[in-house]
């Protein structure tokens, strides 16, 4: 069975439908999932949420959108959620100079100091990349015990060889599937052990249903075009991604 790597089930529209939700997840064949936080309140959702289901982990962390709104003790927070063992990563955590809606100093401070904390309590991280690279990877090497994912990857080949140079995973989403897309291309070139799979749900719907809202079932259709990429089975891409999942966030196998 595949895992969604990253989902945010605490949005309203999925959460009042979780079970629904859940079980739509089960008949694409993925029945693990792991909740990110994006700030301390959505983390403690994601807790929430986890502690209810068997196979729902989850994650807390500061996206760099909430970056400019965190309050002085947000780490120590952060840091109490993460001491739960559902609670398997540290995350959102990164940069977006996309839309730079906190500013980016702030950005990178928040950034670094979540890298410090998951050296510190000795979990991988997951970081959100957009129009950052270098910045990113200048954070990243200052923390080298630190390893993770570099989530919804959307930069180039060049970049995803440094992350897996650097001990880091690359976890594939919805755009993956969308016509003319790069990420085709560099997956290809990307080995199987060192790949993840997600949704980023409510957002990124893959083809067929782009557009629409996104549910954690739909890792199904990111698998199903690596497979395609890859040229191997569905088969081969669940066992693969799933024991990837199962070996960075140390999750019960
Ligand atoms: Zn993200
Ligand atoms: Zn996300």
């Amino acid at each position: 069975m595949l895992t969604d790597t990253h989902c945010h089930l605490y949005y309203d529209e999925i959460k009042k439908d979780l079970s629904r939700v859940l079980d739509d997840a089960e008949k694409l064949g993925v029945d693990r999932f792991i909740c990110v936080g994006t700030n301390v309140q959505k983390s403690r959702e994601c807790l929430e949420i986890a502690n209810t289901h068997k196979k729902i982990y989850a994650s807390a962390g500061i996206h760099p959108h909430d970056a400019k709104d965190t309050s002085k003790d947000y780490l120590d927070q952060i840091f109490n959620l993460l001491k739960s063992d559902k609670m398997i990563a540290v995350g959102e955590i990164g940069l977006d100079y996309y839309r730079n809606i906190s500013e980016p100093e702030i950005q990178n401070r928040v950034f670094r100091e979540q890298m410090g904390l998951a050296q510190l309590i000795k979990k991988p991280v997951i970081f959100h990349n957009r129009d950052a690279d270098t910045d990113v990877l200048k954070v990243l090497l200052d923390f080298p015990d630190v390893i993770g994912v570099a989530h919804c990857f959307s930069s180039n080949l060049e970049i995803a060889k440094t992350f897996l140079d650097i001990g880091y995973y690359i976890s594939f989403a919805g755009n993956l599937t969308f016509k003319n897309s790069h990420l085709p291309e560099v997956a290809k070139e990307l080995p199987l052990d060192r790949i993840l799979v997600e949704t980023d749900c409510p957002y990124l719907s893959p083809v067929p249903y782009r557009g629409k809202p996104n549910e954690p079932g739909r890792t199904r259709f990111v698998a199903e075009k690596l497979a395609d990429i890859h040229n191997v089975s569905l088969d081969v891409i669940t066992i693969k991604t799933s024991e990837n999942a199962t070996t960075l966030f140390n999750l019960p196998s």
